[in-house]
């Protein structure tokens, strides 16, 4: 899975990381404490395995990589190995609509937040969610 990059980019991407040491999905977490949502799940048996759920509410959570999930905006095509990780990520994007199928089917609300939203907007996000929470 990993080995979608060179050496050379990934020895980049840690050396970026380091120090941070936060993933898109933690820090959401962070921020939705911070703003007072608690009590969500983390690790249920529900269908895709959301990231984030409030069972009460029936609000399931994804946080989806700009790669991993063809982001809109950032998604480019791997250069090496093209078939093979291309293969991978349609059937990633098949899979999300299935599971947002099969969630919605359960009663549950599905909120998809993009990765760069995370790190570039993610007070928009956070209404988003905070939104379905208030209903
Ligand atoms: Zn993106």
């Amino acid at each position: 899975m990993t080995d979608v990059l060179t050496k050379d980019q990934r020895k980049l991407n840690m050396s970026r990381n380091r120090g941070k040491n936060t993933s898109p999905e933690i820090l959401f977490r962070k921020k939705l404490c911070a703003r007072g949502f608690r009590g969500y799940r983390i690790h249920t048996s529900l269908p895709g395995k959301p990231d984030i759920v409030f069972i009460r509410q029936k609000l399931a959570i994804f946080i989806d990589g700009c790669f991993w999930h063809k982001c809109p905006l950032h998604f480019k095509e791997p250069e090496t190995r093209k078939d093979f990780w291309m293969n991978k990520i349609n059937s990633n994007v098949e899979r999300d609509k299935m599971v947002n199928g099969e969630l919605e089917k359960i009663g549950y609300t599905v909120i998809r937040i993009w990765e760069h939203e995370i790190k570039q907007d993610s007070d928009k996000a956070l209404e988003r969610v905070a939104s379905c929470l208030n209903k």
